[in-house]
């Protein structure tokens, strides 16, 4: 007979993606379950080598080990060299990713299966896997999905079929239509599509992984969204009536978190900011950054420069890479010391400091929770994957952001001066304070986050021990 539920939860090897697996392990573990959490090789390798007073020796759920959960580490090979530059060949890597790492995958699930074998074992993998259906079939495992983006990407994801049946998938790249037949979204333009579903993304990898994707989690036991129910209920509710799905989030900021079992999880090290700050009056500061993996031009870059010079206004730039290293210097000797140029920094850390009065994003979805958190109103350039969706939720429904401008617009620095006046006046302040204050609420003991994800470890209890 089994004994302990334990969930095997392999990470996507992306910052966006990691961070919130890890906290989910820790809230799951914190409820009693034994977690065997798997990273890719290098992703555990530019963890320990950024970590320099080794706080993620030997792996980095030691100290939640040492609070007394039971959390359990592993690696996996994605089959390439350490060296070899991931991000520089993402077609070459996401081929072998679909095709070679399944088989990875099924082997050291065998073995980690074989090692507990007293265990009901069941798979928490991130939605954007495109294997978890085959693997969880092939060795009766219950099947957890994890979604790291905002329900109303999902159902548009999930509703590709109604899309194609009404012409908007693919979607002509310049047609600008109201798309009001999904279930649960009210109402959605063909601009604010994933830029994935477009007729010019069709073949690419991203298209690709998202659909085979997709496929795979209609075949999934549970879904897990990083979102908050209240803040997209009629999208889950219809989504609720093809598959279980609970809005758990955002994860990363959960209060069964407790700081005994904070888990070092940034891929790159942080810059400390604490010092510059201090010297910043309340909401005078801007912060700027576009995650961890898109490319920003240099048109982009020169005009966010001089645009910050032109509004006068203090701000702290997370610019990744040495590609734009004159024009930083530049700005640098510029902006003088108004403005702090960074390669990396703990950005929830450096969002809660009260000197910080906006953010400028490129709407990631992490990114943009954060920034809700913190009740930090964001100034909104999307460029990529799920980001021109989201930038719907924060300016048109809720109301805390504010357009650059139109998404695929060139971008113009006085535009950039104004709209960064526009985001530092406090004109967004009411509203940023409300859906703040939905947010904190939804991780309190008895809030919809909690509850819904108490509700989902009881269910998943029930079908794990159903013959028992
Ligand atoms: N981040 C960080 N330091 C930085 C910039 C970003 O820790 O200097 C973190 C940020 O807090 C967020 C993640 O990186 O949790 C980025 O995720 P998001 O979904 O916003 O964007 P992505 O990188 O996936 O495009």
């Amino acid at each position: 007979m089994a004994s302990k539920a334990h969930a095997i939860m392999i990470a996507l090897p992306y910052q966006g993606h990691i961070t919130p697996l890890i906290n989910l392990a820790t809230k799951l573990a914190s409820k009693g379950f034994v977690i065997t959490f798997v990273h890719l090789e290098f992703i555990h390798q530019m963890m320990l080598s950024q970590s320099r007073d080794n706080t993620i020796q030997p792996d980095l759920f030691s100290g939640a080990r040492e609070s007394g959960l039971d959390i359990r580490y592993e690696t996996i090979s994605d089959g390439f060299p350490l060296e070899f530059d991931r991000a520089l060949h993402t077609d070459e890597y996401w081929e072998s990713m679909l095709s070679d790492f399944p088989h990875r995958v099924d082997e050291l699930v065998t073995e980690i299966i074989r090692a507990n074998p007293c265990s009901a074992h069941f798979l928490v993998t991130d939605t954007l896997y495109t294997w978890p259906a085959e693997i969880a079939k092939k060795h009766n495992l219950v099947n957890v999905s994890f979604w790291t983006e905002p329900a109303l990407v999902f159902s548009l994801a999930y509703h590709i079929d109604l899309l194609t049946e009404n012409g908007h998938f693919p979607c002509k790249d310049h047609v600008e239509e109201e798309i009001k037949y999904l279930p649960g979204i009210e109402s959605i333009s063909t601009k604010d599509l994933m830029p994935y579903l477009k007729e010019s993304a069709i073949g690419t990898t991203v298209h690709k992984i998202e659909t085979r994707a997709f496929q795979q989690v209609k075949k999934a036991d549970f879904i897990l969204h990083n979102t908050v129910q209240e803040f997209e209920s009629s999208t889950l509710s219809a989504l609720n009536k093809h598959q279980p799905n609970y809005a758990i989030g955002p994860v990363n900021f959960s209060k069964n978190l407790g700081t005994n079992y904070a888990v070092s999880n940034s891929l790159w090290s942080e810059h400390d900011c604490t010092h510059w700050l201090e010297h910043k009056p309340p909401g005078s500061v801007l912060y700027i950054s576009f995650g961890s993996l898109v490319e920003i031009s240099k048109q982009l870059v020169e005009e966010i420069a001089y645009g910050l010079l032109l509004s006068e206004v203090d701000f702290i730039w997370v610019v990744r890479g040495d590609s734009f290293d004159s024009l930083m210097d530049n700005l640098r000797v510029e902006s003088k010391e108004k403005g702090l140029i960074i390669p990396w920094c703990d950005q929830i850390r450096v969002l809660s400091d009260p000197a910080i009065g906006g953010f400028f994003t490129h709407c990631g979805w992490n990114s943009i929770l954060e920034s809700m958190w913190c009740g930090v109103p964001m100034i909104c350039y999307p460029l990529e994957y799920d980001q021109p969706t989201n930038r719907k939720l924060v300016v048109d429904d809720w109301k805390i952001g504010i357009s650059l401008c139109d998404y695929g617009i060139s971008v113009d620095r006085k535009e950039v001066a104004k709209k960064i006046k526009k985001v530092m006046s406090g004109d967004l302040k009411h509203e940023v304070k409300k859906v703040n204050r939905i947010l904190v609420d939804a991780l309190d003991a008895v809030g919809s986050s909690e509850r819904n994800f108490d509700q989902f470890t009881k269910d998943l209890r029930a079908k794990l021990f159903v013959s028992e």
